[in-house]
């Protein structure tokens, strides 16, 4: 490939990003260069940008993902499901690497590893200089899992199924919903519909906790079987009798904490039944606190499990979900606003103060 040029979005310091260009570089053995066909804002991405994540604080913007197959590197023939793969393949790739070697690799505990951040956070000056993909191109490594999109699926569905999703399939399995279950989901932003989705696809019967009317019928549209108001139920105690009045007066079974609040992890032990399980995936920036009674814990005797990005693999589960669901719920209705790369700024801003739910980058339209 002839040398050429891309952009990318740096962010320099919380709130304030630069374009930057770079030669694009030729992929390693291995690896791959692809273009950026879509690249989503996501809720993480935001908080990367005000400067929250834990380990992310500059760098180059942007995880949630749909890129092109620019060009292989030497020995890449395959994705990582063993489907051949060539140059204009619609692909999408793990956010971050596995490295296999770590610690947390080392007893398969993939979604942990040690170095899944190695190049996010990097300097665009350090080759392959695009590490992120708010960015014409991006550079996926050697041990970086991709997957081909499958062929009929649609790319703005197919989009958001490296993050939301993916974190979603992962963390249910972490908690375990099986058929039959009553899962409590407190918030119905991207996780929280993604996991009513999910769970209702596996069987289980649903409440949402949620206060804001669109995000209401949206939770609707996306299988919840009971809504809880917060607007008619205005505390945590009516919350959870109100709970409690749907399971037969137990209290669910299991309960995802998707609204990203810390007080929502303290009220979530108290809709669920004695022995329930509890997921906390929606909170992930340390340092935030809450009120919390540990006696109410064990005099439940709750599981509580938490999880943090996924297992590789779960990208292609995602995939392969969307592939048979996406005309059952409304995938397609998610992206409401779509902007091109120069217009990254707006598209954040409008992100942050919510009036866009979800918006995806163009920047090679
Ligand atoms: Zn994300
Ligand atoms: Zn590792």
């Amino acid at each position: 490939m002839a040398a050429s040029t891309g952009t990318l979005i740096y962010l320099a310091e919380p709130e304030r990003v630069e374009r930057r260009e770079y030669e694009v570089p030729d992929p390693e053995p291995g690896g791959l260069v692809a273009e950026v066909e879509r690249a989503n804002v996501c809720g993480s991405e935001l908080h990367i940008w005000r400067g929250h994540h834990p380990q992310v604080k500059e760098g180059v913007l942007g995880h949630e993902v749909l890129c092109r197959v620019a060009e292989l590197g030497e020995g890449v023939e395959t994705d990582y499901a063993g489907e051949p793969v060539s140059e204009g393949d619609l692909i999408a790739p793990v956010y971050y690497l596995t490295c296999r070697t770590c610690s947390s690799c080392l007893v398969g505990g993939f979604h942990l590893c040690q170095n899944a951040y190695r190049y996010w956070s990097k300097s665009p000056d350090e080759p392959p200089h695009f590490h992120g993909t708010f960015a014409t191109h991006y550079y996926v490594h050697p041990d970086q899992y991709f997957y081909k999109v499958p062929e009929d699926l649609d790319p703005a569905i197919a989009a958001g199924a490296n993050c939301a999703l993916s974190q979603v399939m992962f963390g249910l399995d972490e908690v375990g919903v099986e058929y039959g279950d009553t899962v409590v989901v407190q918030g119905a932003g991207g996780l929280g519909l993604n996991t009513l989705a999910v769970a209702a696809e596996r069987g289980a019967e649903t409440i949402v906790i949620e206060g804001v009317d669109g995000r209401i019928e949206r939770a609707e549209e996306f299988g919840a079987d009971h809504v809880i108001d917060f607007r008619e139920h205005e505390t945590a105690d009516a919350r959870a009798e109100r709970v409690r009045e749907l399971t037969g007066g137990t209290g669910a079974d299991v309960g995802v904490e998707v609204a990203g609040v810390p007080d929502a992890f303290a009220e979530g032990i108290s809709l669920l039944r004695d022995g329930g399980r509890y997921l906390e995936m929606g909170n992930i920036s340390p340092g935030q606190t809450t009120e919390f009674d540990p006696g109410a814990l064990t005099r439940k005797s709750i599981d509580i499990t938490s999880a943090v990005r996924y297992d590789p693999w779960y990208l292609h589960r995602a995939l392969e979900f969307l592939d048979s669901n996406a005309e059952t719920y409304p995938y397609d209705d998610l992206i409401d606003a779509e902007f091109a790369l120069e217009e990254v700024e707006e598209a954040l801003a409008k992100s942050d103060s919510r009036e866009v739910t979800r918006a995806t980058l163009l920047p090679n339209a």
